[in-house]
């Protein structure tokens, strides 16, 4: 078809579709205009409106007669006026040229609406001499997108400030957020990574447990947490993946620190442990050699002691005063140092007898004590109070050891000056009886509160204060033996108090 034939056909076309006469057809397009449910403005080449359709009314609440009397540009949103002048003036600069633009418009009751424009510079066309304004009213759209990039823009706010590192990928893990703390633990800026496939850039990862735990969440569809060693950059990672409709998002933090310091905790730990162990041992063969030595020198020793006492009883007529003062001596050493054996068998065999536990009354211990040490008590004018103690199920034998040592102490290291005075109390803790005995004796400077604990660690002179500094330390391990404590709290001058706890066994 030529040109020519072309224009013929469409020419014909035109009369077959609108058989009227011109005049109809003008009334024809001016009722459609007129109805169409777009807003349509006509502008003169001085912006001012010439024509309004009734939509145009419906859509801003304006009367055309109203709005006549303002600018144009009077109506639009002051935030959109500035960019909105520029179009105009483009626009009008023109002829024949179309600017698509969205702003917002002051409606007749006041509220804005968000209106999508279509302005066309028909001002040289002689048949519009006009700037054309189709437009329709958005808002509900608008709106909706604003919203949606409210709701983006506060969460990546909230993404950006929180301490994790985060980051989104899609179902295809194309990576589609990466946030600052992300760009910081994995030391990779987000433009190197954004828009790429995670297992691209992190191809030495492929087959890791992050990979692997990623993977079977997207697949079950339930979130993830586990913590990964990343060898290329030396870090721990605690992490989270959450599943979501369009794919994972993780959350994973830095915690080599912390794992260091565990794993450190936990070979130090170990090495205690191997250390106790071999303390132990060691503990076992000392208390072993004590008690074989103790027990070996009582022999050797009782043939000291009975040789001597001979010596004594045959030969006191020839031998003289100082030579019986020096067999004095020597059956005094002999006699402490039996007792120290004693002492120290009776310390090395702390915890081997399988004593059972039994039902202790508290208060028939001290009475026995008491019965035992009377002759004493009396002569000294002391008091015992005690009363009202608990029974306990425990193991009799060194309980009752442990307090005879502490009465016999209290007894021992009395005040010159004062006839001795002593309570024995119990309180009754959550999961164990506290047993205290306290006297008005010569009391404890402190620095040696931990010290008379100790083996043979004595305080006062043996000619005034007999002993061989092993009463505490046996009550100390007999009260360890049994999983209690003992300690002491003391003034001295004015009297010390022992505790030892003891654990209920029937709670
Ligand atoms: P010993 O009485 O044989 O010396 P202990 O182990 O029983 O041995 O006591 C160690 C030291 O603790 C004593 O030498 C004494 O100095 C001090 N001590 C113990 N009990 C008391 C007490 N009730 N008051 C003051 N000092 C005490």
């Amino acid at each position: 078809m030529s040109l020519k034939e072309k224009s013929d056909w469409s020419v014909n076309a035109r009369d077959t579709l609108f058989p009227f006469g011109k005049m109809d057809n003008i009334a024809r397009f001016a009722k459609i205009i007129e109805n169409s449910p777009e807003g349509i403005t006509l502008l003169d080449k001085n912006l001012q409106i010439i024509y309004r359709n009734s939509s145009a009314e419906g859509i801003t609440g304006w009367s055309t007669a109203e709005l006549i009397l303002y600018d144009i540009e009077s109506v639009v949103h002051e935030d959109d006026r500035g960019w909105f002048g520029v179009v105009l003036t483009e626009l009008r600069a023109l002829p024949g040229i179309s600017k698509n633009c969205c702003f917002r418009s002051k409606r007749f009751d006041g509220n804005y609406i968000w209106l999508e424009c279509v302005f066309t510079n028909h001002l040289n066309d002689p048949d519009i001499a006009a700037i054309v304004c189709n437009f329709r009213d958005v808002s509900v759209r608008k709106k909706a997108e604003l919203a949606s990039r409210y709701a983006l823009e506060e969460r990546n706010i909230i993404l950006e400030s929180i301490e994790d590192a985060f980051f989104a990928v899609d179902k295809h893990w194309t990576v589609t957020y990466w946030n600052n703390m992300a760009e910081k633990v994995l030391e990779l800026p987000r433009r190197e990574i954004l828009n790429k496939k995670l297992w691209e850039v992190f191809s030495a990862a492929v087959g890791s447990k992050s990979y692997l735990s990623y993977t079977a969440a997207l697949e079950s569809d339930h979130a993830v947490r586990f913590e990964e060693y990343y060898a290329p950059l030396g870090k721990w990672f605690d992490v989270n993946a959450y599943p979501s409709e369009g794919g994972l998002s993780v959350f994973f933090k830095d915690i080599t620190e912390r794992k260091l310091s565990e794993i450190k905790l936990k070979e130090l730990h170990e090495s205690l442990q191997q250390r106790a162990k071999e303390l132990a041992t060691t503990n076992a063969e000392l208390e072993q050699f004590a008690y074989i030595a103790s027990h070996d020198l009582q022999e050797p020793l009782r043939m000291v002691t009975s040789f001597l006492t001979q010596l004594e009883k045959k030969y006191s007529d020839v031998i003289d005063e100082k030579g019986q003062k020096y067999i004095y001596f020597a059956v005094d050493g002999a006699k402490r140092m039996r007792q120290i054996i004693l002492d120290l068998l009776e310390y090395s065999r702390v915890g081997r007898t399988d004593d059972d536990l039994e039902e202790v009354d508290l208060n028939k211990i001290v009475s026995e004590i008491h019965t035992l040490y009377q002759r004493q008590i009396k002569e000294l004018k002391a008091v015992i109070s005690y009363g009202g103690l608990p029974q306990i199920s425990t193991h009799k034998t060194p309980v009752r050891q442990v307090i005879q040592n502490l009465i016999s102490n209290s007894l021992k290291y009395r005040s010159p000056e004062k006839a001795p005075r002593i309570k024995i109390k119990a309180v009754q803790k959550a999961s164990f009886l506290e047993v205290s005995v306290s006297d008005n004796g010569i009391g404890i400077a402190p620095e040696y509160f931990e010290k008379i604990f100790i083996i043979f660690q004595r305080l006062e002179s043996g000619d005034q204060y007999p002993g061989t500094g092993m009463g505490l330390a046996i009550s100390k391990k007999i009260i360890e033996n049994l999983g209690g404590k003992i300690w002491v709290e003391s003034t001295k001058g004015k009297g010390s108090t022992f505790f030892f706890t003891l654990l209920n066994h029937q709670q």
